[in-house]
């Protein structure tokens, strides 16, 4: 596969795999930015940094570095609007994905925001300051989809085109980031369990309009292209998972509840 990349990265077409490398490049030329990063609110991300995985492109290629420059200036933009979960459901149900089409769902926890970093979850500052992170700084094209914390859901980049957030994947799934550091914060109590339950209604949500099983999630640590553990190790995929199958069931079923028989 690696050599496929390479060779994608010297074409000029926009084939899906091209765009699978570009972000690529985009990950891999970001780690140069690391020690600049850790001084500029509200980054660094553990997610990003382990995104730059196994990067096998050298920085010194001249073609590397033209296909950086431009795809500098594709920033996607944010739709940067917040949602309860029931919002959120509703707002799904009016997008369609025409040009792009998701195959799976991909979580994260942002480690660095801890929920403790951020006692009154993510502000419409901090959206606005990750997405000068992510343009400015990172360079990407994109983020993640989706930002939640313990009081609403965020959407970022839009739902209907590709995101930046897990080197294998990002042609082909949602990137989902959820405010807190699961590896010492806790994902069953307190505030970590309502961004537990927002994250499970927000999977609940795409994979019923995406018409996705949700046995398909990952988690980003599952990428072999990441080097890093995200989400924390308190997150636990199959919990993760089952509690999407019985939301959606427990959905249905309410569903059921509305239009008794006469
Ligand atoms: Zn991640």
């Amino acid at each position: 596969m690696v050599v496929l990349f390479v060779e994608e990265s010297r074409s000029t077409i926009m084939s899906p795999l091209h765009s699978v490398q570009r972000d690529g490049i985009e990950m891999d030329t970001a780690a140069g930015h690391a020690a600049s990063i850790a001084r500029i609110e509200p980054g660094p991300f553990w997610c990003p940094f382990g995104a730059f995985g196994l990067g096998p492109f050298g920085h010194k290629d001249p073609v590397f570095n033209k296909e950086v420059k431009r795809d500098m200036a594709a920033w996607k933009g944010i739709v940067g609007k917040s949602y309860t979960s029931d919002e959120f459901d509703a707002y799904c149900h009016t997008l369609h994905w025409s040009a792009w089409r998701p195959s799976f769902i991909v979580l994260h926890n942002t480690g660095a925001p801890s929920l403790a970093q951020r006692p009154d979850g993510l502000t419409g500052k901090h959206i606005q300051n990750l997405e000068a992170f992510y343009r400015d700084t990172q360079k990407w094209s994109a983020g993640p989809h989706l930002f939640i914390d313990d009081r609403q859901i965020w959407v970022f980049t839009p739902l209907t085109v590709s995101g930046v957030h897990s080197p294998s994947w990002n042609s082909v799934s949602i990137g989902i980031e959820m405010l807190g550091d699961y590896d010492t914060e806790a994902f069953d109590s307190g505030r970590g369990l309502a961004v537990r339950k927002h994250t499970v209604s927000a999977i609940a949500t795409l994979s019923a309009v995406l018409g996705l099983d949700a046995g398909t999630m990952k988690i980003h640590r599952e990428d072999p292209k990441t080097t890093h553990a995200c989400p924390g190790k308190h997150v636990r995929k199959l919990e993760v998972i089952q509690d999407v199958q019985d939301l959606i069931e427990a959905r249905h079923h309410g569903a059921h509840l509305t239009h008794p028989d006469p």
